[in-house]
């Protein structure tokens, strides 16, 4: 029986750890300032936002939801990012995915300022990220959050093999950057990879993030390894479920996220985190 890493417990203690950091700030002076822009009103997003802005007034960070409507121009949009990087208690801006479709989500990632670049999508960032070179450099917030998991539960990585499936630039491609980093022997697997679970099976360390409910079954693990589910997928019934087939694959593994209170968790709580970071590294 693999021990179930507990997201949400070490959530909480991340988040108990920012609140000491938003006091320390406080009492110099600096209150932390997350912008959160919302454009459109696609509800899941609305979902999003509404936690991110709970959580931060929770930990005592100052957050502001500035709502744009589904049809401003992208011009407008990229404007108002330059004003947000323009102002200077402003530390952290988040622009919710996704955009409509007429705005290159691309483009505006480029046009925030790499310094207040909260999620950590911007190619300097993500090319710092590659290069190895961390310090003072926001990272992508559900792989970094997953770093904190293998270091709470003394999880090696050095020398070990591990294997990333999915690429996606949020979750797959910084993930497996950081296991590089860590001296790991990455492999990133994706739709085009062939005999994927003669590489999942070799895999001390797997990371899962498809979007495709209970992807990975039990005979496709190496026994003994741990095994990080990153998707939040519906079953047939609609309940919320992950990539790994929790049931079977946990018996066979000494490490594995449950889904929910595994990843999930985390993500938020490293994006608060990440804004305190933020605003430490501007003063
Ligand atoms: P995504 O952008 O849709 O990427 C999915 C990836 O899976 C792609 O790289 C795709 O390959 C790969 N894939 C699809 N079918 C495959 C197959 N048969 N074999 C191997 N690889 C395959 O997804 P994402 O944004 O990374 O999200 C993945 C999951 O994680 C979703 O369930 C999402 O909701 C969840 N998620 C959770 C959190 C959290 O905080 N817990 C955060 C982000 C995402 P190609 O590139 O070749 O198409």
């Amino acid at each position: 029986m693999g021990q179930i890493i507990d997201g949400k417990t070490l959530a909480a203690e991340i988040d108990k750890q920012t609140m000491t950091e938003v006091q320390k700030l406080k009492n110099q002076g600096v209150e932390p300032h997350l912008v959160v822009v919302l454009v459109g009103e696609n509800p899941a997003s609305q979902i999003y936002v509404r936690n991110k802005e709970k959580r931060a007034s929770k930990l005592g960070i100052k957050s502001t939801l500035v709502t744009m409507n589904a049809d401003i121009s992208e011009n407008e949009l990229l404007l108002k990012i330059q004003e947000l990087n323009q102002t200077e208690d402003v530390n952290a801006i988040l622009v919710q995915m996704p955009l409509p479709k007429h705005i290159d989500a691309f483009k505006v990632t480029m046009a925030i300022d790499p310094r207040k670049d909260v999620d950590g999508f911007h190619p300097v960032n993500v090319g710092k990220l590659f290069e190895g070179k961390t310090q003072h450099t926001p990272i992508a917030c559900t792989p970094q959050g997953i770093m904190e998991m293998f270091q709470k539960y003394h999880i090696d990585i050095q020398g070990k093999r591990a294997v990333v499936v999915g690429r996606s630039s949020i979750v797959g491609k910084p993930m497996a950057a950081l296991l590089l980093n860590a001296n790991a022997t990455v492999t990133l697997a994706h739709s085009y990879t062939k005999d994927l679970a003669a590489l999942t099976k070799e895999a001390d360390i797997l990371v899962v993030a498809t979007g495709i409910a209970h992807f990975i079954k039990e005979d496709q693990v190496k026994e003994g390894a741990a095994v990080i589910d990153v998707g939040m997928d519906r079953d047939e019934n609609g309940k919320l479920t992950g990539d790994v087939d929790f049931e079977n694959v946990e018996k066979h593994v000494s490490y594995i996220t449950p889904v929910p209170k595994g990843v999930g968790p985390m993500t938020i709580s490293m994006l608060m985190k990440q804004t305190v970071n933020l605003t430490k590294w501007s003063i």
